[in-house]
């Protein structure tokens, strides 16, 4: 649970004073951050607040809109329907974060909420479902995707929330991707290049996005990979020796990649 030291002004006196304050509740807001500032919570969040977590007046809990850092806040009017808060102070600065996208196969329902969930958690920035052709999930709901991500977000105390694009066919995809956008197609054939050296070299500390992209249950097919490995934006990478579900092959790439090149060393958030 969250914990931090803030100064809060007292309702008796105009001195600040040191409170401990540790929160239960942690949400994602749309609105704008600023000292002072009421948030009404939406339908869903009050009851959340106000009747899972049996939060009342005066209680605290921490919001974040994605772009401008943590904020504690406190609830001033408990309404189940359209629950208030108060903003405080900032409790965190927003930070920078590695442009690592995860581009996909769609796969049936509760493995991909799963995938999107974990790859939230292991700080994907971008969610791309892509159809290729042996994708034999039709239908991708971005909307529950999105909020799936979002509750991930709150819950693994990060302050963005990667966005879900619209899916797309694998040639559309490929004929706009952004030359400079690093591809990482990953390769169950063991023709790729190992994981430890692929990414050993990859970074995306000049701005510029990498991309990790995982084929479906029935795997690419073999013109598909033919067309991809002639990219010159793309590196196949092997995961080793064993054939990955899809979910697994997502989550395993994107956790090496943080380990090599990205914020995997990092001690947590606070
Ligand atoms: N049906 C296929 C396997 C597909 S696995 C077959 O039997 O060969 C789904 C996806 O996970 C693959 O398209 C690939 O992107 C990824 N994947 C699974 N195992 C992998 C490995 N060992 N190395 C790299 N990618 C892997």
């Amino acid at each position: 649970m969250p914990c931090i030291l803030v100064a809060l002004t007292s309702v008796v006196s105009e001195t600040p004073i040191m409170m401990k304050i540790s929160a239960k509740i942690r949400l994602y807001v749309p609105d704008d951050l600023l000292p002072g500032g009421t948030i009404t919570l939406s339908k869903d969040q009050s009851h959340y607040v106000i009747r899972v977590m049996r939060q009342g007046v005066g209680d605290p809990a921490f919001v974040f809109n994605g772009h401008e850092g943590e904020w504690l806040a406190l609830i001033d009017e408990a309404s189940k329907s359209a629950c208030r808060l108060t903003l405080q102070e900032q409790t965190r600065p927003q930070p920078s974060e590695s442009k690592l996208w995860l581009v996909f196969a769609p796969i049936k329902k509760t493995r991909l909420d799963f995938l999107v969930e974990k790859a939230v958690e292991l700080g994907a920035s971008r969610l791309i479902p892509v159809l290729t052709e042996r994708t034999d999930v039709g239908r991708v709901n971005v909307e529950r995707l999105s909020a799936t991500a979002m509750e991930a977000a709150e819950q693994c105390e990060r302050l963005s929330i990667p966005g879900v694009d619209a899916p797309v066919d694998l040639k559309k995809m490929l004929a706009e991707w952004p030359a400079d956008c690093q591809l990482f197609v990953m390769d169950e054939t063991g023709l790729g290049v190992p994981v430890s050296q692929a990414f050993a070299k990859s970074s995306t500390d000049s701005g510029r996005p990498v991309a990790i992209f995982v084929g479906p249950e029935g795997g690419f097919s073999p013109t598909e990979l033919d067309a991809l490995r002639d990219l010159p934006f793309v590196t196949p990478v092997s995961l080793g020796p064993r054939v990955l579900r899809a979910e697994t092959a997502a989550l395993a790439a994107l956790s090496c990649w943080q380990a090599f090149s990205g914020d995997g060393c990092e001690g947590r958030l606070r």
